[in-house]
């Protein structure tokens, strides 16, 4: 059977972990060589390393989405390894929110803002930049969430650099597609990874509410996040533009 991504080179941002690894191994498996880049440097090479002893080929690299000198050298390190870059997946982000609105102050605002927004918006800017430079169109995947599409209560900052996120997406969508560059998002509803983990340890009433949260009667799986994502990074979805795809097992149908 053909791969979907063959001969595709792709970029993954939290890579190192959650959805970012799952998806660096799913485009590895769809054919792709994969740059992994993260803000823990030696995670993401371990991740590198992984496909590589898969039969892959990988990069594995540091890089804090929030700064405009590592993004540039982010993407330039992906062109001097394998010459260009025709898949972007924008998947680093945080979730630091953890009181009431009333609770929070300005320097949690700006650390999301800064990772969740900013670092999407640096990110796309040199992707974009390169693929425009190439002239071959690519696919660029930010991942977004369920909280970028309905209310998130006590995470409403969160959710505000989700929403953003989705803006991002379908203006750099429209602004884009008649280069033959599709930007779209993923929507995550709440995903088994060590971000869930982290909160059902800080908060185990969460639990309860996680294991009700979603119609389909479970959390979700990182691997389920990575095989839509392989599907808008694909040819499969070469009619989908700007648009913020929910893989939430139902938590926004209602
Ligand atoms: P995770 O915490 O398991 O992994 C995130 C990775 O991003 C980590 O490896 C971390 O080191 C990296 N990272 C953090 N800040 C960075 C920065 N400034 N620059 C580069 N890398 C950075 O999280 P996850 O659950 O895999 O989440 C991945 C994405 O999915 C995030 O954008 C998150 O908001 C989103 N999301 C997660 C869920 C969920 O339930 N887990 C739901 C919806 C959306």
């Amino acid at each position: 059977m053909s791969r979907k991504l063959e001969g595709k080179i792709a970029l993954v941002t939290g890579g190192a972990g959650g959805i970012g690894r799952a998806t660096a191994l799913a485009y590895m498996r769809e054919g792709a060589k994969v740059a992994v880049a993260d803000l823990d440097g030696a995670a993401a090479r371990d991740v590198a390393d992984e496909i590589v002893a898969a039969g892959g080929e990988a990069l594995g690299l540091a890089a804090d989405v929030s700064l405009s000198e590592d993004v540039e050298a982010m993407v330039a390190q992906v062109v001097a390894r394998f010459g260009r870059l025709d898949i972007a997946f924008n998947n680093a982000g945080i979730e630091v929110e953890h009181e009431p609105l009333h609770k929070t102050d300005e320097a949690m605002f700006d650390h999301l803002m800064n990772v969740n927004v900013k670092g999407v918006w640096l990110c796309m800017k040199h992707e974009i930049t390169q693929m425009l430079r190439q002239g071959h169109g690519g696919a660029i995947v930010n991942t977004a969430s369920v909280g970028g599409l309905i209310g998130a209560p006590r995470q409403p900052i969160y959710g505000a650099t989700k929403h953003a996120v989705v803006g991002m997406t379908k203006s750099a969508g429209l602004e884009y597609g008649r280069k033959g560059i599709r930007v779209n998002a993923v929507c995550p509803g709440i995903i088994r990874t060590e971000m869930t983990e982290r909160a059902i340890a800080r908060e185990p009433r969460r639990q309860q509410y996680i294991d009700q949260a979603h119609p389909i009667g479970r959390l979700g799986e990182a691997d389920e996040i990575a095989r839509a994502v392989v599907f808008l990074s694909s040819d499969d979805a070469a009619f989908v533009l700007g648009h913020p795809l929910a893989v939430d097992g139902g938590y926004t149908a209602r």
